[in-house]
């Protein structure tokens, strides 16, 4: 399985749930484990999913919105 955003192919990454706007593409989010966690209840879902294999075939990346200052979190469907 290949992740176009990880593999550089410039798949554009999501916009943004609240506004709409253009977002930035922040990396994994496996690599934002840390002290430091954005993520609500809603990345909770996201990892019961990927733990009981319904999202298996994608990656999950975090985006920051510049408009309004959100980051959140994408799954970006990965290639066969
Ligand atoms: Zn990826
Ligand atoms: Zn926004």
């Amino acid at each position: 399985m290949l992740c176009p955003l990880c593999n550089g192919f410039g798949s554009e990454p999501d916009t943004c749930n609240a506004c709409g706007g253009k977002v930035t593409e922040c990396g994994k989010s496996s690599d934002w484990a840390g002290p430091y966690e954005p993520y609500g209840p809603i990345a909770e879902d996201w990892q019961n999913e990927l733990s009981s294999g319904a999202a298996a075939d994608f990656c999950c990346h975090v985006v920051y919105c510049d408009n309004c200052r959100r980051v959140s979190e994408v799954l970006v469907a990965e290639w066969p």
